[in-house]
C-alpha cells in the first residue's frame, strides 16, 4: 500500500454514540461490529461505506469487527459470491477478527425457536403465503388473526420437529412469532421466522429442510457474537422494535444496539445487488468487474485505489439523512490519490505523424522525462528524441481558432522536453485526411528554453517514431446518461451508450508495455490509466482510463 495520509475523521452520530458507550464502561469498554453481506453478489460502493464504517469503528477504538455471511437464502448465494466478497474486503484494506456464516448459527437458531415456542411466542401457521399476505392487513389497517394461531404448544412443536424433518412440502408450513396482528408496525404482525425450503445450501448441504428468515437470524447472530453496535441502514429502523422482542424473549448472551445510518446512492449509477445482476445477466456489462460496475471489482480493475475509496467514504460522512451522492465526489478521491503517486508517461490515442524537415535524418537525441512533477526523488527516464514524432491527432487543427495553443500551420508550441518547432505543411491523402505534419525546430530550444527568451502558451506530449509500443485504449465513462437511473422505470433505457470507446491503435512508451497489470499511470494531458488486470501483458498492451485528468461532465451540465 502506497504511504498514507489519512484524514481527521469526521465526527458523526455513530461515532458519538460508540464514544460515549465506551466511556460509559458498556459491554466492558469493548467495540465490536460485523459487516454482514448476504453473498447473492458482488460487493458495490455502496458496501464499502458500511465496510469502512463497521471496520473503520473498530480499528478507532481497538476493538474487533467480523464478516459475517448473511447466508439464509441458498437459492440466491454462492461460494463464488462469498470469495469475492473477501477478496474486496481485503483489498480495502480491512482485516476481520473472524469470518462466520449465519449458517453456522442454524442449530442454535432452531433451539432458540424451539424456545419461543415453548413460551407461546411463536406458532406453526398453515395459511397459505397469499393467505397470509390477506391476512396482514395494510398501513391503514390492522391485520387478522390467523385461524391457527392458538395451536397448543406440543402441537406446534410436533409441526416445527417435522418441517426440519423434511415431511412438509416447500410453502405449506411457516413458524411465526406471536406477537401482535393489529400492531402499526407490519413487521410486528406475526412475522414468518422459519419456512420450508429443500434446496441444497451452499455450506450446509442438504442437512437443513427449513431456514430462518432475516429479522429472526440477524439479531441473534449479532448476539452470539456479543456485538455492541449492529450497524445498518434506515430500511431496519422499522425492523428495530421486532430486532429489541426476540432478543428481549431468549435467554441470549448479549442484547446489542442497532443504529441505522442512510444508504449511499451516487449518481449516474445504480446500486443494487438485484439491478447490478441484471446489468450482468442482460449482458449490458462485461461481468461484475466490468470496470464502469460500481462494483469494488470493477473499480478496482478500472483503476481506483483502496485509498480513493476510504477516502471517499470518509468524505460523505454518516448521517441519517438520504441524499444522492455527486459522482465528481468518486472521481475526484481517485484524482487526488493517483496525483500524488502515480508516474506521469506519455501516451496518444490518435496517432498523428510529425515529421521535423530541418533535424537530421538518422540522428536520435536522449531527453530526460521527469515521473513526477512534484517528486523529483521519483526520478526521470529517458525519451528518445528524432526527426519523425508521432503527436496527438487532436493536437493539430488546419482553421484554428485564435487560442488554440497548439499545432496549426505557422504557429510555433513546445514539444516537451524537446524543442520548439513550427508547423510548415500538411500531406493529405485523396480524402483529405491528413497524413503527415511537416514543421521546423529551432536547435536553440532544447528543454524549453531560447535564446531571444520567447515563450509558446503551448506544450504538448509526442513519442518518437522509432521507439514505442503499441496499445489498446479502454476509455471508461459513466454507466448511465441520467444522473438517476434508479428512478426511471426500465433503468437500462438510460444507459450510456458512450460509456465504452475502445481505441485499438494507441501508442505508448516502451516501458508501458512491459509494467505489470494493475499499474497506475498518469498519461500526461489524457487522464489516468490502469493496466489492464486481466488482459494486459508486454505483448498486448491494455490500458483502461481510470479518469480524466479534469471533469468533463461539469461543463455539459
Ligand atoms: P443490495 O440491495 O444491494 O442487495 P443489501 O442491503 O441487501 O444491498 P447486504 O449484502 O444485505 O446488501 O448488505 C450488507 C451490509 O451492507 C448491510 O448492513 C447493508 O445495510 C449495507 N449496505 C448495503 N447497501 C448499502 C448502501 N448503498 N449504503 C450503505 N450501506 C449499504
Ligand atoms: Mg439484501
Amino acid at each position: 500500500m502506497p504511504e498514507e495520509k489519512e484524514k481527521t475523521p469526521r465526527i458523526h452520530f455513530i461515532r458519538n454514540i460508540i464514544k460515549a458507550d465506551l466511556e460509559a464502561g458498556k459491554n466492558k469498554s469493548k467495540v465490536v461490529t460485523r459487516f454482514p453481506p448476504e453473498p447473492n453478489g458482488f460487493l458495490h460502493i455502496g458496501h464499502a461505506k458500511s465496510i469502512c464504517l463497521n471496520f473503520g469503528m473498530s480499528i478507532e477504538f481497538q476493538g474487533q469487527c467480523y464478516l459475517r455471511f448473511d447466508d439464509t437464502n441458498p437459492e440466491k448465494e454462492s461460494q463464488e459470491y462469498m470469495n469475492a466478497i473477501q477478496e474486496d474486503v481485503k483489498w480495502l484494506g480491512f482485516q476481520w477478527v473472524e469470518l462466520t456464516k449465519a449458517s453456522d448459527y442454524f442449530q442454535k437458531l432452531y433451539e432458540y425457536a424451539i424456545d419461543l415456542i415453548k413460551c407461546g411466542k411463536a406458532y406453526i401457521d398453515s395459511l397459505t403465503a397469499d393467505e397470509i399476505r390477506e391476512y396482514r392487513g395494510t398501513l391503514t389497517e390492522p391485520g387478522k388473526n390467523s385461524p391457527y394461531r392458538n395451536r397448543s404448544v406440543e402441537e406446534n412443536l410436533m409441526l416445527f420437529e417435522e418441517m426440519k424433518a423434511g415431511k412438509h412440502e416447500d410453502g405449506t408450513l411457516v413458524l411465526r412469532a406471536k406477537l401482535d396482528m393489529s400492531s402499526s408496525n407490519i413487521n410486528m404482525r406475526d412475522p414468518v421466522i422459519y419456512r420450508v425450503r429443500h434446496i441444497e445450501h451452499h455450506s450446509t448441504g442438504d442437512e437443513w429442510k427449513i431456514y430462518p428468515m432475516y429479522d429472526f437470524t440477524h439479531c441473534i447472530s449479532d448476539a452470539l457474537e456479543n456485538i455492541t453496535h449492529s450497524l445498518c441502514t434506515l430500511e431496519f429502523e422499522d425492523h428495530r422494535p421486532l430486532y429489541d422482542w426476540f432478543l428481549d424473549q431468549l435467554d441470549v448472551p448479549t442484547h446489542p444496539q442497532q443504529i441505522e445510518f442512510s444508504r449511499l446512492n451516487l449518481q449516474y449509477t445504480v446500486i443494487s445487488k438485484r439491478k447490478l445482476l441484471s446489468l450482468v445477466e442482460e449482458g449490458h456489462v462485461d461481468g461484475w468487474d466490468d470496470p464502469r460496475m460500481p462494483t469494488i471489482a470493477g473499480l478496482r480493475r478500472r483503476g481506483f485505489t483502496p485509498k480513493s475509496i476510504r477516502d471517499f467514504c470518509e468524505e460523505i460522512g454518516i448521517s441519517k439523512e438520504n441524499s444522492i451522492i455527486d459522482m465528481l465526489l468518486l472521481e475526484n478521491a481517485v484524482r487526488n490519490d493517483l496525483n500524488e503517486f502515480a508516474d506521469r508517461a506519455f501516451a496518444i490515442i490518435d496517432p498523428l505523424k510529425l515529421i521535423i524537415t530541418n533535424y537530421e535524418e538518422g540522428k536520435t537525441e536522449k531527453v530526460m522525462a521527469k515521473n513526477h512533477p512534484q517528486n523529483p526523488e521519483r526520478g526521470e527516464r529517458e525519451l528518445t528524441f528524432e526527426r519523425e514524432l508521432f503527436i496527438e491527432r487532436d493536437d493539430f487543427l488546419e482553421d484554428a481558432p485564435k487560442k488554440f495553443f497548439r499545432f496549426s500551420i505557422g504557429r510555433e508550441v513546445r514539444l516537451k522536453y524537446g524543442y520548439y518547432v513550427t508547423c510548415t505543411s500538411v500531406v493529405k491523402d485523396a480524402d483529405g485526411k491528413i497524413l503527415e505534419v511537416h514543421c521546423e525546430y529551432d536547435p536553440e530550444s532544447k528543454g524549453g528554453t531560447t535564446a531571444d527568451g520567447r515563450k509558446v502558451k503551448g506544450t504538448v506530449h509526442w513519442l518518437p517514431a522509432s521507439d514505442h509500443k503499441k496499445a489498446e485504449f479502454r476509455l471508461y465513462d459513466r454507466l448511465f446518461k441520467d444522473a438517476n437511473p434508479a428512478k426511471a422505470d426500465q433503468f437500462e433505457s438510460s444507459l450510456n451508450p458512450d460509456s465504452f470507446i475502445l481505441k485499438k491503435e494507441c501508442l505508448i512508451e516502451p516501458m508501458l508495455a512491459k509494467a505489470e497489470a494493475g499499474s497506475k499511470f498518469q498519461f500526461e494531458r489524457l487522464g489516468y490509466f490502469c493496466a489492464d488486470s486481466k488482459d494486459h501483458g508486454s505483448e498486448n498492451a491494455v490500458y483502461n482510463r481510470v479518469v480524466a485528468l479534469r471533469d468533463s461532465w461539469a461543463k455539459q451540465s
